[in-house]
């Protein structure tokens, strides 16, 4: 019932009132704080989840509509578990569950141990004088600003007064724009609305456009765009094209990392390029690579004191935040290389961009793992090889990733060459190895 990013699923299909009850009797260990995006089915989850915790004896405490990492925040300065109902990026017909401890994600172990249990319907009430309390925390978001304001430099920002829109289209309308403010910025909010969701949620070219077509417009020096629940950000540079992930990530890690004295560790995921690898190396950084999912950049994060973690995707995990991703914070820090480094359509420049695939095949959940594994016993290519999350063969020019989506129907399969040529030789094999086995 677990996939990368706790439990996700089609309203009343997968995912249910039913379920959110069971789920809130299951979870808890100690109070619970539980926010939710601003998808139709966020506020019945939430009432059938919150019942669920005071049946079994906890207290809540309820924020209401909130981003995925004020959540976690919230649950780290309240030192207790979590629950945020979003389904991230999904179209609005999704929802789903994400569980936090202390401002992390909780640990599979846990996950694992709730599965458990929902199979075997282990329900408990408590007596009818001990159900739980509904609590109020009215400063968790100012609390989230606080603790970022924290972490950026504001008088180098207010210097510059950079004019940045924001495309919020859900909870980061709550605090984004605010906060953004705050640390010196010019800001244009666009699709504020929490009623719903004013465009799809993924933050990509497409879904966009509204975005990049009004940084352009307003002459703004960038545009930064949420997913679904604001653990990521996407920037858009002042010509209104998006920023290629893979640049930046690399931006954001050297902007992190540059200048550090002694040791430093970087956690990055199995999807990482090429470009990302040579920020790092270039400035005499460590790394690490997980499996996709920040829970497990979180743990490898904690376990060698790293400064910083993030996936291409534009999940970052910064060492001093909350340890799970931060796309406001992300928004923020964004604001910052801008005021230190200049337009990012010229820092771009800065990195060689290697030629790129990057493809999805249909495979239904119930089979794509199996079609992975089978993928994986095949495969016959020369390289370094990595089997933890699906397969990636490093090669000397370059490297490829076969993996199942943690989130959606799909094998993903990503390529990066040097050279043109071989990128089209490696991916026509690839290719075929893959339609074949579906
Ligand atoms: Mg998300």
């Amino acid at each position: 019932m677990f996939g990368t990013s706790g439990i996700r699923g089609i309203y009343g299909k997968e995912v249910n009132e039913e379920l959110a009850v069971k789920i809130g009797n299951i979870f808890p260990k100690e109070t619970v704080v539980v926010a939710r995006d601003i998808r139709k089915s966020g506020k019945t989850l939430s009432m059938a989840l919150i019942s669920g915790i005071l049946s079994k004896g906890y207290d809540v405490i309820d924020i209401g509509i909130a981003t995925t990492p004020t959540l976690a925040l919230a649950s780290k300065n309240m030192n207790c578990d979590g629950i945020m109902i979003t389904a991230s990026h999904n179209p609005p017909e999704y929802n789903g569950l994400k569980f936090f401890f202390k401002g992390g994600e909780i640990p599979k172990e846990r996950e694992l141990e709730i599965a458990e249990k929902y199979k075997n319907e282990d329900i408990a009430f408590c007596s009818w004088n001990k159900i739980g309390k509904i609590q109020k925390y009215e400063d968790a978001v100012l609390d989230h600003i606080k603790l970022i304001k924290k972490m950026i430099d504001i008088d180098l920002i207010k210097k510059k007064n950079p004019k940045v829109v924001l495309d919020c289209n859900g909870p980061a309308s709550l605090i984004a724009p605010k906060l953004m403010e705050e640390i010196g910025c010019k800001v244009i909010p666009i699709n504020t609305s929490i009623e719903k969701f004013e465009r799809a949620s993924e933050p990509n070219k497409k879904n966009l456009s509204g975005l990049l077509k009004k940084v352009i417009e307003t002459g703004a020096d960038f545009g930064i765009g949420y997913d679904g629940d604001a653990d990521r950000a996407i920037v858009v540079d002042e010509t209104g094209c998006i920023l290629p992930f893979d640049v930046q990530l690399a931006l954001i890690i050297e902007n992190e990392i540059a200048g550090l004295a002694g040791e430093k560790k970087v956690v990055t995921t199995i999807e990482a390029s090429l470009i990302v690898k040579e920020a790092i190396e270039k400035n005499n950084a460590e790394y690490a690579i997980t499996p996709v999912g920040s829970i497990f950049v979180s743990k490898e994060m904690k376990k060698d004191n790293g400064i910083f973690g993030g996936e291409p995707c534009g999940e970052y995990i910064f060492k001093n935040g909350v340890s799970s991703p931060d796309g406001i914070l992300t928004g923020a820090k964004f604001a910052e290389i801008f005021c230190r480094c200049g337009k990012f359509s010229k820092l771009i420049k800065k990195y060689a961009q290697h030629p790129i695939v990057r493809e999805k095949f249909e495979c239904e959940n119930s089979k794509k793992y199996e079609v992975v594994e089978k993928i994986k016993g095949k495969i016959n290519i020369e390289g370094e090889k990595r089997v933890d999350d699906g397969i990636r063969i490093d090669q000397k020019d370059g490297w490829f990733l076969i993996r199942a989506s943690g989130t959606e129907p799909y094998i993903r399969l990503t390529m990066e060459y040097k050279d043109d040529k071989k990128l089209y030789e490696m991916h026509r094999c690839i290719f075929e190895l893959i339609k074949s086995n579906i």
